[in-house]
């Protein structure tokens, strides 16, 4: 009998990349390298595919994301997304904008849960605006509901009353089933970390609020040992800055999230160093599907020129480890291996402080794969010893 290589032994996984514009494609191309150190560690054969999204994809097929590369992701076990946007797709139509690939992904595939973890690394927390002691050690995870809400509420539009005074329209909406479909992956989330799940609505002023907190109580009893606190989003913005470390898995509607966790991100420094996960709704014939992003966007003011931090799309890539491979010790190792290279020093322009020498995007992730290969080998002796 034919002898069986490693490769055709290895378990496949496939990988949709989508690098998008602007740092996408500098960013995305770096943590390409971290995956194929991964495919090796563990002899995973990751099947990339490469599509265009954004402005890329609006000069070479007229439209944000085509039907092709949605087709493409619908067969993905994960898809790696850069950023989308540049000044000169600016003026364009809502519609065709490059920011529609990224939301039409979302509906598409049903990505409803967007993860987005805030972690101050003891390493730089000196690029912090707050204080060391307050910031150090902080690990948040906001739990974003992401394909209801004001951003896809209709009736929207602006338009002219009779009067001729013009009038600006968005609608708030979410179902229950919304509601809890995100609460209940909080939950489970909060179960592999401190059992603790705090809800954001505004309940006091909105409609939407009221249903939000019912909903999320409901949730809560199938969960006894997790527990559940509220808080007005108006209040939480000021507890993230006030006490941010009281906090552990934070749930919200689309639009609470997208602002929470902005402000959580800056918490911790700098735009650059926070990755994030989109969950599709779990099935349990398969593994559960989801898209991995930086949260910054395309920074065109640094684009091709290896300045930009890889850390929050690589770091992106070690939550794909964790949710879609369900390998926490790989994420794990990812994570010592970026925080061994900031405890030597290494910065890109964006989370260097004043003095310190700056390095480029590929030496950032030079001193990742060193570092990841020292632990491993530590490891291994470890292991034999
Ligand atoms: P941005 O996140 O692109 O940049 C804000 C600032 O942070 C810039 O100074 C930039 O140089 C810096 N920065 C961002 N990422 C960095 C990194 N990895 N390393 C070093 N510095 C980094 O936000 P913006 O300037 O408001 O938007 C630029 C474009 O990106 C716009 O077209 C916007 O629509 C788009 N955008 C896309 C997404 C997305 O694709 N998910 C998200 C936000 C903004």
């Amino acid at each position: 009998m034919d002898a069986v290589s490693n490769k055709d032994k290895a378990r496949h996984f496939s990988l949709l990349v989508l690098p998008g514009d602007g740092i996408g494609p500098d960013i995305v191309g770096e943590t390409l390298r971290i995956v194929d150190w991964f495919g090796d560690y563990l002899g995973i054969q990751f099947d990339i595919e490469h599509g265009l999204v954004g402005g890329a994809s609006i000069e070479q097929c007229g439209e944000p994301i085509s039907d092709a590369v949605v087709e493409k992701a619908l067969q993905a076990d994960a898809i790696l997304f850069g950023a989308v946007g540049g000044p000169q797709w600016d003026d364009l139509p809502r519609a065709i904008r490059p920011e529609m690939g990224i939301l039409r992904l979302r509906q598409d595939l049903d990505l409803y849960a967007n993860l987005r973890p805030a972690i101050c690394f003891p390493e730089i927390v000196g690029a912090s605006s707050l204080r060391p002691e307050l910031v150090d050690s902080v690990d948040i995870l906001i739990v974003r509901e992401s394909t209801s809400g004001v951003y896809f509420g209709e009736p929207r539009g602006i338009e002219t009353r009779a009067d001729g005074v013009r009038r600006a329209i968005d609608t708030q909406t979410s179902t229950e089933t919304e509601i809890a479909r995100v609460c209940r992956s909080a939950f489970e989330i909060a179960r592999r970390r401190s059992h603790k799940v705090c809800s954001v609505d505004k309940a006091n002023v909105m409609e939407t609020g009221v249903l939000w907190r019912t909903v999320a109580n409901e949730i809560g009893l199938e969960y006894p040992d997790v527990s559940l606190s509220h808080m007005y989003a108006d209040n939480c913005a000021m507890q993230l800055l006030r006490e941010p470390k009281q906090f552990d898995v934070i749930v919200t509607d689309n639009l609470f999230g997208d602002i929470l966790s902005d402000e959580a991100a800056a918490l911790c420094g700098s735009l650059g160093l926070l990755p994030s996960a989109t969950l599709e709704m779990q099935d349990p014939t398969r593994p559960q599907r989801a898209l991995y992003e930086p949260i910054h966007g395309s920074a065109p003011d640094i684009k091709n020129m290896d300045a930009a931090n890889p850390l929050a799309s690589i770091l992106s890539f070690g939550m794909c480890l964790n949710y879609s491979l369900n390998s926490s010790a790989a994420s794990e190792l990812l994570n010592q291996a970026v925080r061994h290279t900031l405890a030597q020093g290494l910065r890109t322009a964006d989370i260097a402080t004043d003095g310190e020498e700056v390095v480029s995007g590929a030496a950032m992730t030079n001193a990742i794969i060193a570092g990841l290969d020292e632990i491993s080998a530590d490891e291994q002796r470890t292991a034999l010893s």
